[in-house]
């Protein structure tokens, strides 16, 4: 890996930071507060939230199996999405190469950065070439975008692969453990020691059923860490959100039991959506959702909508031609699902 300072836009490299008066101050023996310009008035919304939810990165910690120094916490993954782009690129200058098809904020990020997005084709088995991604580059490449599982194919990228690309690469790689929660396999955070040019996003709007509540996570080195919190809004997770996920990390065997019965939904639901005549391929999954090839993929979307079930309709993406992308429900709504898709009858081909 190249030295962080080589990969950080200089001028946050040299920025000093904003410091709040919670920076400044943050004690728990005091009992008088006329630092902020707050109002003394409406407890608990008077007060600035802790800048750096140490309270709630302290229950974060032993539940993710890092460091607190290792996690940073923002306004969804999207945050720390976007705060990659500011930090390690320089605008009209770098450029970062991701897999293709993957999640669209990597590349939405790098257009609103002026960064080149340089897409590299998974293959058919929708799987990542380490030789591939790393040709892509050039002395210019700052991040790799990996996501695993990944969305919208569902599937884990092969770790030989991800960590050829961890060894070989001189810059960032993020992965996006977003789904992780639904896999099997030993995620990527844990093995921040092990590679200092790692970043690994993890979500509170997946597993941890959280995603109004607007909480993301990035894994990453104390270093890489440091930089992301010198640029970030010093208030950028508000109190109502720390409260809210400091309750649900008090209640992780609730956690725990709705991924349980979302894989055996996902299960059950795949291998009936795989049983309709309606449907080419599921494709395997670790998440919580699939990849299908379907007849005529907006076709079924469209009659699906008029129906009042939403899936997402993929057949626009790359190597995605005729493919939805189900989330799993719960059993109900599954079953509402495979009972509106069992009556759909598409128009017969004119005889002529
Ligand atoms: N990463 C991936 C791979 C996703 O699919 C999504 C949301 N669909 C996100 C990140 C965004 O997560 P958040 O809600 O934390 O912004």
């Amino acid at each position: 890996m190249k030295p962080l300072n080589e990969l950080t836009r200089p001028n946050i490299w040299a920025l000093k930071p904003y410091s709040s008066a919670r920076d400044e101050y943050s004690g728990k023996e005091a009992s008088v507060f006329l630092d902020a310009n707050e109002n003394p008035y409406n407890t608990p919304n008077n007060r600035y939230p802790d800048p750096l939810q140490r309270e709630l990165k302290a229950l974060i910690a032993p539940a993710k199996g890092v460091r607190t120094g290792q996690i940073f916490l923002g306004n969804g993954s999207d945050e720390a999405i976007d705060l990659v782009y500011r930090c390690f690129t320089c605008p009209g200058k770098d450029n970062v190469v991701a897999i293709d098809p993957t999640y669209g904020m990597y590349q939405v990020c790098a257009d609103i950065n002026d960064v080149e997005y340089r897409p590299v084709r998974l293959d058919e088995r929708f799987q990542l070439s380490a030789e591939r991604l790393l040709a892509a580059g050039d002395e210019r490449t700052k991040v790799i975008w990996i996501c695993s599982p990944n969305n919208p194919t569902g599937n884990l990228m092969d770790r030989q692969e991800v960590l050829q690309v961890l060894r070989e690469f001189q810059g960032i790689v993020v992965i996006d453990e977003a789904y992780s929660d639904f896999s099997s396999e030993r995620p990527f955070r844990l093995e921040l020691d092990e590679h200092p040019n790692l970043i690994v996003l993890n979500t509170f709007s997946k597993a941890w059923g959280c995603a109004a509540i607007r909480l993301g996570m990035a894994f990453a080195s104390e270093a890489i860490i440091g930089i992301l919190n010198k640029v970030k809004y010093p208030y950028n997770v508000n109190r109502l959100t720390q409260e809210a996920a400091i309750g649900q990390l008090e209640q992780q065997h609730e956690v725990r039991q709705w991924v349980t019965t979302l894989l055996e939904e996902r299960e059950r639901l795949a291998g009936e959506f795989a049983r309709l005549p309606l449907c080419r391929t599921v494709f395997p999954t670790d998440a919580n959702f699939f990849l299908a090839r379907v007849t005529d993929a907006t076709a079924i979307y469209r009659y699906l909508v008029d129906a009042g079930i939403i899936v997402r309709n993929r057949t626009n993406v790359t190597l995605c031609q005729d493919c939805l992308r189900v989330t799993i429900g719960t059993r109900p709504e599954n079953d509402a699902l495979l009972e509106a898709l069992r009556k759909w009858n598409p128009e017969p081909p004119l005889n002529n």
